[in-house]
């Protein structure tokens, strides 16, 4: 039976370790790394522009380990707005636009509106392209990724809101109901529905970056079946990169967003295949909407002027 609560959750995986433990590190013993790729980190170093500064290797399509896809999302995006690269900022600079604009026809207005193809695809398409932009930065070396939307009529099936089609599969597409959706709660100026369908974009843009830049292997340690495919998709780097940026989400896009990473492990409960350390999960903090309390001044943008980023500090 999945579990009703995170901690549920963390009691289950702590038992089961404990159980397995053994087992586990036959099991670890045995694997052998993966060749492909092995040995190679692909995370930049520093921040851009300081002594010190490594660029991140180039991006290639099914090229690196699901885990330091992760990884280099992390270590990007705590850097927050001081670690933006020129093209990341003119999409910083669209997003606070879209964010400071309050009329009724505004782009997240409508957004929030009961049916969403009050927004047109191309609109959509540019929202996900600076969403894509902002949290998962490419350069002109990297392969590209480019992720396609679709609004569709699923209101004979209320619980379907979104699926994200893989690459061999007609993708990378987002398709999403223009009118079921999951809105928990809105923030500021950001309604509930256009909250819920932004959460949504990011949940399937975790899918398509990891459908296009991670390696398929097999039978190695941190296989891709283990980190990505698992849970529908869900599994260890997912919950990893969805979880940086719901941690960062309010100083980079000024606005808490749930990505229903939780959700997704109780709706997969039973596609579980690897079990994930009590540590692993422990460091995904699934409780981290829930328990946090967001202010404005979380956002790195009402921190312009007052000084550097302002952030190294602050509570995770
Ligand atoms: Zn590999
Ligand atoms: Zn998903």
């Amino acid at each position: 039976m999945p579990p009703d609560t995170t901690d549920e959750f963390l009691e289950m995986i702590t038992e089961l370790e404990g159980r397995r433990k053994s087992q586990r590190l036959a099991e670890k013993k045995n694997q052998p790394a993966c060749t492909h790729c092995f040995g190679e980190v692909i995370a930049a170093e520093g921040i851009p522009g300081q002594p010190g500064y490594r660029k991140r290797a180039p991006l290639r399509r099914e090229g690196h380990h699901a885990l330091q896809l992760a990884d280099e999302i992390e270590s990007r995006i705590s850097l927050g707005k001081c670690g933006l690269s020129s093209q990341q900022n003119v999409a910083y600079n669209t997003w606070k636009t879209w964010r400071k604009d309050n009329s009724a026809d505004s782009l997240l207005q409508k957004l929030d509106r009961d049916d969403g193809r009050d927004v047109t695809e191309p609109e959509m398409r540019k929202l996900i392209n600076v969403l894509s932009t902002l949290l998962f930065p490419t350069s002109s070396e990297d392969d590209k990724m480019k992720v396609d939307f679709g609004w569709q009529d699923w209101s004979e099936t209320p619980q379907r809101i979104a699926t994200y089609y893989h690459a061999d599969k007609g993708g990378p597409l987002i398709s999403m109901c223009c009118f079921n959706q999951v809105g928990d709660e809105g923030y500021d100026n950001l309604g509930i529905v256009a909250s819920g369908r932004i959460a949504t974009i990011l949940n399937g843009l975790v899918h398509a970056y990891l459908d296009c830049y991670a390696c398929r292997c097999k039978g190695v340690l941190g296989s891709f079946e283990e980190d990505v495919e698992q849970l529908a998709g869900h599994g260890r780097a997912w919950q990893r990169i969805a979880g940086s940026i719901e941690r960062w989400s309010p100083r980079i896009l000024g606005y808490p967003l749930d990505i229903h990473r939780f959700e997704s492990i109780v709706m997969n409960w039973y596609d579980w295949k690897h079990w994930p350390s009590r540590r692993e999960v422990e460091s995904w903090q699934l409780d981290y909407y829930a328990t946090t309390e967001f202010d404005e001044s979380d956002s790195d943008d009402e921190k312009d002027g007052e000084g550097e980023g302002g952030g190294e500090s602050e509570e995770m």
